[in-house]
């Protein structure tokens, strides 16, 4: 399963696929990949650092 992070309402949650509308804010939103890689991390869900990037930090880079 794979974590994701709803683009305009920020909203993280779980699913194999993006929804077309976002669970929470019912928006056909970007969904980003939130979910944590790191195997030693432990966390066995989303990456808080992740989480924490904004949308408009993204197209930085
Ligand atoms: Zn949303």
């Amino acid at each position: 399963m794979t974590w994701w992070k709803c683009s305009n309402c920020g909203y993280v949650f779980e699913a194999e696929k993006p929804p077309e509308r976002c669970p929470n804010c019912g928006e056909a939103c970007t969904f980003y990949d939130v979910t944590c890689y790191t195997p030693e991390c432990g966390c066995q869900g989303y990456d808080p650092k992740l989480v924490a990037r904004r949308p408009d930090e993204e197209s930085k880079f």
